[in-house]
């Protein structure tokens, strides 16, 4: 899942084919890098800033050597120091990458003061070897806007390999091991997955996975969604009744 939370800053002047150095609010320097070729993905978001998926596939591949990517951010640490964090996206789904196991490996290698974050959509979590791999990130995000799979139809638009239920499962397999920051982030449109089925639902999930931390926000209408108003305060307010006595720090960045 390939959001990325930050404002462009300092572009590479570099033109690196694989990365990225940005600052982000927190005065934090910040290495994304994408390797998958754009943009391939098992979602078409409604709101993806990538714009729509013109590779959609549902099984995980070697799209470039994990030695030619490496070979890259070392290249960037050195020219322009190591960055607090390096973000690990893919220009898409980033476990679509069969190399992500070793890519994290190689980078943890070369430099160790990098946090390691890898932003996903969760549909390979169900897989062991998937969660052993991203277990040795220092910070996993996970994007998941709805429970409920008529709503994930629309705002998700997955390949219909994918399996709501499988995400489900496998975010709470990670949770139980994970030793990370695990991080769940939930995006709402107004009159797609604002209904209180989901967010009911949500929250018996949330206390399920007890992540580190979680940020809902609503997606401001723009061209892709605008035919969407505003998230209204009744909704904000509901949330905020029914997850008011989650454990753990909620973040809500409604109007
Ligand atoms: S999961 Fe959604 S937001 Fe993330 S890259 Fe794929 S289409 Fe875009």
């Amino acid at each position: 899942m390939s959001i990325v939370p930050y404002q462009a800053g300092q572009v590479d002047p570099m033109n690196f084919k694989f990365s990225r150095l940005v600052d982000n609010p927190n005065e934090q320097r910040v290495l994304i890098v994408d390797f998958n070729p754009p943009k391939s993905c098992n979602f078409n978001c409604l709101y993806c800033q990538l714009g729509p998926t013109t590779n959609m596939i549902n099984e995980r591949k070697m799209f470039f050597p994990v030695k030619e990517i490496l070979e890259e951010i070392k290249q960037v640490f050195e020219e322009e120091g190591v960055p607090d964090i390096t973000i690990l996206t893919g220009s898409g789904e980033p476990s679509l990458y069969s190399g992500l196991g070793k890519l994290i490996d190689g980078i943890r290698d070369l430099n160790s003061k990098t946090r390691i974050k890898v932003v996903t959509n969760g549909t390979f979590l169900h897989d062991r070897k998937l969660r052993r791999e991203i277990s040795k990130s220092h910070i996993i995000q996970l994007n998941i806007d709805t429970v409920v799979p008529e709503e994930a139809e629309i705002i998700n638009r997955h390949h219909k390999g994918v399996k709501l239920d499988y995400i489900l499962e496998g975010a709470l397999s990670l949770a139980l091991k994970y030793e990370g920051l695990f991080n769940v982030n939930v995006k709402i449109i107004d009159g797609v997955n604002d209904s209180l089925e989901n967010i009911d639902k949500m929250w018996r999930l949330l206390q399920r996975l007890q992540p580190s931390s979680v940020e809902i926000g609503e997606i401001k209408p723009f061209k892709a969604i605008e035919e969407h108003e505003n998230v209204s305060p009744e909704f904000t307010r509901m949330v905020k009744n029914i997850w008011k006595d989650l454990p753990f720090n909620v973040q809500y960045n409604f109007q």
